[in-house]
């Protein structure tokens, strides 16, 4: 879709450049980065929805690149384009964590509609990451604290989505009970504490203010 950050990550000026006017031209918001260490620093900086990933870079080894950029965010698609087809390239490269795999040479047709496919896949999350640290994927309904994902109860999932919808605001706790419970809430209100402590011990680090501020009898809010 037009204005997604594509990143391209090519160290052949002429696939490069072909892929930089073409995709560009498509209205997609394109970065190239012609080495490994440049692609990680702009996975950083621009945050790609997807990225285009050359195997055979002049600095870091690009099975490796993938591994590292789903290390800042497991939610960057990676398209691996490569010379090598063997079979067992491919399958290490979906292991590290790669979506899709197009070897060289390839019809730019044929990358685009992948392209397109992809980003379709990104467009249906209704939540985005919601701080560098936590990720979450709503469709999936699952959640990464720093690269590791954590576990949540169907109720505690439940919770997070509905604070974070609304974020930087006080979600009362009526509200939470009948969007996360059910309209006719007979329970004691100990439920939504004991579930809003657990998400807590598990979404907050120790050492660092929480992401979830109590409003005493009124509710709770998720710090932006
Ligand atoms: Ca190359």
């Amino acid at each position: 879709m037009a204005g997604n950050v594509l990143l391209i990550v090519e160290d052949d000026e002429r696939i490069g450049s072909t892929l930089l006017r073409a995709l560009s031209s498509s209205g997609y918001d394109t970065v190239w980065a012609r080495t490994g260490a440049d692609a990680l620093a702009a996975v950083v900086q621009r945050r790609p929805d997807l990225v285009l990933l050359d195997l055979g870079l002049p600095d870091l080894d690009g099975l490796e690149v993938c591994r590292r950029i789903h290390g800042a965010d497991p939610l960057i698609e990676v398209i691996m384009v490569t010379a090598r087809d063997e079979e067992l390239d491919v399958v290490v490269g979906l292991d590290a964590g790669a979506v899709d795999y197009v070897t060289k040479p390839f019809r730019l047709a044929e990358l685009t509609a992948r392209i397109r496919a992809q980003l379709r896949r990104v467009e249906a999350r209704p939540l985005p990451p919601v701080d560098g640290d936590l990720v979450i994927d709503g469709d999936a309904r699952r959640v990464w604290l720093r690269g590791t994902e954590i576990e949540l109860r169907a109720k505690e999932f439940d919770l997070l989505a509905r604070l974070i919808a609304e974020a930087g605001s006080v979600v009362t706790r009526e509200t939470l009970m009948s969007d996360v419970w059910d309209e006719q809430w007979f329970g004691s209100t100990k439920t939504l504490d004991f579930h809003m402590a657990s998400l807590r011990r598990k979404i907050d680090d120790p050492d660092a203010p929480s992401r979830v501020t109590t409003l005493r009898g009124v509710g709770y809010r998720f710090e932006t």
